[in-house]
């Protein structure tokens, strides 16, 4: 029951032993595993159980065993508010720490300019509210999710809760049609399962 069992490489497991991580959480332990085969994961897991450490892991063991032909965007997480953003990318940047795997954070109130230029200089990953991903989507041909190899849903009851409903389906829509998707959720409700439908194929459903 260690992060070495769970098969990740040394740059994240000193990330993880940095971090004061001894050993997986319940959702890490049962998450790590069935993410690294690429398959889509539904998660139920609250905030505190350790999900945020549960997806990122394997996306960047994704990332540091593929690399990219081109620059692009690969991995987006959507997230319902922008304090939940900020804490999801500032785990993502101490998590890959000693990699050189880069993480932007595209969320409202901050310049859209800014942002703009960090988009540009295209991040490996890229954690975003929902409204705002979708402005520089439209507005900015440099901007695209051609080669998005995974997209996650954070708190999936709470983006649909707070109104994202047609955000999110209008960016799945953008999203390539193959990739991984995971999506983590404390309440599972009919909305969430309709949610699941429309952008998880096969999914593998875990608790913790
Ligand atoms: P989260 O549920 O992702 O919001 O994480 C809750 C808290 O648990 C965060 O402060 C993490 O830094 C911490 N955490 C995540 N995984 C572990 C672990 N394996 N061991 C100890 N703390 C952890």
């Amino acid at each position: 029951n260690s992060f070495m069992e769970l098969n990740i490489s040394r740059p994240l497991l000193r990330a993880c032993e940095a971090l004061g991580y001894h050993k997986p959480t319940p959702i890490q332990a049962a998450c790590i595993p069935l993410a690294l085969t690429g398959r889509d994961i539904c998660g139920s897991a609250m905030t505190g159980s350790g999900k945020t450490a549960a997806f990122t892991l394997p996306v960047l063991e994704r990332l540091l065993f593929r690399p990219k032909r081109i620059h692009a965007i690969r991995v987006l997480v959507l997230t319902p508010t922008r304090e939940l953003a900020v804490q999801v990318h500032s785990m993502i940047e101490k998590l890959a720490q000693f990699t050189d795997i880069r993480c932007c954070l595209v969320v409202g109130g901050l310049s859209t300019k800014v942002q703009e230029v960090a988009l540009r200089s295209m991040p490996d990953i890229v954690v975003a509210t929902p409204g705002r991903m979708i402005d520089h989507l439209r507005n900015s041909q440099s901007v695209g999710l051609e080669d998005l190899a995974v997209l996650i849903l954070d708190e999936a009851d709470r983006l649909l809760e707070l109104g994202f409903n047609a955000e999110i389906r209008e960016l799945v829509r953008i999203c390539p049609k193959r990739r991984q998707t995971m999506l983590f959720s404390a309440t599972m409700t009919e909305e969430i399962d309709e949610l699941i439908k429309l952008s998880l194929t096969k999914p593998l459903r875990l608790s913790a």
